[in-house]
């Protein structure tokens, strides 16, 4: 009866392990897109999308990567994104066309002669901000 015991305990013993050892050696399939810091490959920049690694559902990461998210707002440093040389004022959008104020004026401006002397350039989304108007003159 002992005896009995015993190789039903071994047989289970034996059966457990090669059970586990066989979830731990399963073949890894990287499918799963998972996107927090741990799986992140490279930060997103005003370029692209950050990076992460394709992972298997045991956690383990692949070498395949994908991207996902927004990209990143530009980093100015010397005047110059770090990434791609674009100038802070560089006319692209209405969001960050250049206009012209002067500190007593109350209107912006297109054109820097017409603001006169004192001009600054400023993007046109902070002029509003601060309260300028466009100038009746050059903005329109
Ligand atoms: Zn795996
Ligand atoms: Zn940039
Ligand atoms: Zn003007």
């Amino acid at each position: 009866m002992k005896k009995g015991i015993i190789v039903f305990l071994s047989l289970c013993l034996a059966f457990c392990c090669v059970s586990c050892k066989d979830s731990a050696k399963h073949e890894c399939s990287y499918t799963q897109t998972v996107t927090n810091e741990e799986y992140k490959a490279s930060e997103a920049t005003c370029q692209k999308s950050a990076e992460y690694f394709y992972s298997c559902k045991c956690g383990k990461r692949g070498n395949g990567k994908f991207s996902h998210g927004a990209r990143a707002d530009h980093i100015y440093q010397d005047d110059k994104c770090i990434y791609c040389q674009r100038e802070p004022f560089a006319t692209e959008t209405n969001k960050s066309l250049c206009v012209y104020i002067t500190p007593t004026g109350i209107r912006y401006h297109y054109l820097s002669t017409c603001a006169g002397k004192n001009a600054k350039p400023i993007t046109k989304n902070d002029a509003i901000r601060l309260g300028y108007t466009g100038c009746k003159k050059c903005t329109r």
